[in-house]
């Protein structure tokens, strides 16, 4: 059994809530503990209580990746229900440090029974460098975190997101023939493969509207494509915007399709 609880959180708008899943029976665990809000973390407590009275028990708590939006809630829901281990991948680990303590490494390709339910972790970095999805060998759904959304898009951020290795986890997720996605964001998605498909689609329609606004303007920093890229783009998600264009710069930079000139940084074709 895998069910969400949606907690209210700092997320990227259109989004409001991150989906916590809470995986098993008997045994459950508890994905992305994601509030940093009291009133939200109380609420998440007292849902689990209700199953905790019924003869349940949490046996651990699991992180798909380290961005606030997922990991803020883990340290006070373990506070609450004891002494519980947090499973992440070794690079969320690290990357969570000095906020949240990691007890267990959860690898690529390690299963972990949940309470009836046997999940296999994949590793798929791109929007984070350790963001596991776990697929239930039973069902073949999937746990996805923020490989895809269903609300909203999905940042690769250059700072900690890379647009090859989230292209290339995107077709590594379709390998694995998932039957529904559980998106951290938003309703899941059945079609699995049909919105892996358009994911991917997606982002190189996405790079060829940059190549052609880079032809356009000659050259341009991504903050300066990304209202011609973006044309109906609100105040407040510019900034994204130019995050997600410098990691399509970057992608086809290694391409060979762009690189950066020599005087101001501009980014312009190559032809
Ligand atoms: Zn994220």
């Amino acid at each position: 059994m895998i069910v969400a609880i949606p907690v209210r959180t700092p997320t990227l708008a259109p989004a409001t809530h991150t989906n916590t899943w809470v995986v098993g029976e008997g045994a459950l665990s508890v994905f992305d503990p994601a509030s940093p809000y009291e009133d939200e973390q109380a609420r998440l407590l007292a849902e689990l209580r209700v199953r905790i009275e019924r003869g349940e028990r949490v046996e651990r708590i699991v992180l798909t990746h380290h961005h606030d939006d997922h990991v803020s809630g883990a340290e006070a829901l373990r506070r609450a229900l004891g002494d519980i281990p947090i499973v992440a991948h070794p690079e969320t680990a690290r990357r969570v440090s000095g906020r949240v303590a990691v007890d267990e490494a959860w690898e690529d390709g390690q299963s972990r029974v949940c309470g009836g339910v046997t999940l296999t972790a994949h590793h798929t970095p791109g929007h984070a460098p350790g963001h596991l999805v776990f697929q239930d060998s039973a069902s073949g759904e999937v746990i996805a975190g923020d490989m895809v959304a269903g609300i909203g898009t999905i940042l690769v951020d250059p700072d900690d997101g890379d647009l090859a290795q989230y292209l290339a986890s995107l077709d590594a997720m379709r390998a694995l023939n998932p039957t529904v996605l559980h998106p951290a964001h938003g309703p899941s998605l059945p079609h699995a493969d049909q919105i892996l498909a358009f994911y991917i689609a997606h982002r190189h329609q996405r790079t060829a509207q940059i190549g052609e606004a880079l032809d356009k303007l000659g050259a341009a920093t991504p903050a300066e494509l990304a209202p011609v890229v973006y044309p109906d783009l609100p105040a407040f998600a510019q900034r994204f915007a130019a995050a997600q264009i410098l990691s399509h710069l970057r992608w086809m930079k290694t391409h060979g399709l762009a690189r950066p000139n020599r005087t101001d940084g501009r980014w312009e074709p190559v032809r």
